[in-house]
């Protein structure tokens, strides 16, 4: 029975727990979902919903294509190095181009370390951007496979912007490695750091040990 249970929890067959909000952080019916929409309490992954404002869905919007790739490819930066700067080690971040208001433009940034999405929430429910106060949230998802539309493009998805599955805008391949190395770096660099604080930490605690009595000019 408990196997049973467990097999199915957060699937279709699951007649208690929403299969949609556990796969895909996020569903339809929101909070009047007759299903359960259980929050996690630890996670890798945050959600920022809605957070991405495409200009395209602006019915005046006269930008060309690449002016629009542009134009996400500064916001992924953006998010990309904001959180990795601030909160810790980014593995993955996916963004939604759902036309359905409860996925459309919505942020998935999967961390590292579950502690670091901790503190990213903590810290973002505090701040704002481009002058909009920020909201963020612990999300259950794990698997991007299992919550991407298996139809990539719209135009071969029968629902449409309007399905329930993400559908996902992507940055430049090469934005996307330049972030990634980057980060590499930057990590190599703060372990490098953290070592040579450590080494002067014990360094110093050695020093103490006899002779900054009479070093240190006090007797
Ligand atoms: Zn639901």
């Amino acid at each position: 029975m408990a196997h049973y249970l467990a097999s199915i929890y957060g699937t279709e067959k699951d007649k208690v727990n929403c299969s949609f909000y556990f796969k895909i952080g996020a569903c339809r019916h929101g909070d009047r979902c007759s299903r359960k929409h259980i929050k996690p309490t630890f996670s890798q992954t945050i959600l920022l919903p809605n957070f991405y404002r495409n200009p395209a869905r602006d019915p005046d919007c006269r930008a060309s294509s690449a002016e629009l790739q542009d134009h996400f490819d500064d916001f992924y930066e953006d998010v990309f190095t904001d959180m990795a700067l601030n909160y810790g080690e980014v593995d993955r971040i996916r963004i939604c181009d759902n036309d359905g208001e409860h996925l459309s433009g919505n942020v998935y940034v999967q961390f590292r370390y579950e502690d670091d999405a901790q503190r990213a929430v903590e810290g973002l429910n505090n701040r704002y951007y481009q002058g909009r106060p920020v909201y963020a949230e612990l999300s259950p998802v794990t698997d991007f496979h299992e919550a991407r539309c298996r139809q990539h493009e719209f135009d071969e998805c029968d629902r449409r912007g309007l399905c329930n599955f993400m559908h996902l805008k992507y940055p430049s391949s090469s934005l996307k490695r330049e972030l990634q190395r980057s980060q590499e770096l930057y990590r190599h660099e703060r372990r490098k750091e953290e070592r040579r604080a450590r080494r002067g930490r014990e360094r110093e605690g050695e020093d103490c040990g006899g002779s900054c009595r009479s070093s240190d000019g006090h007797n």
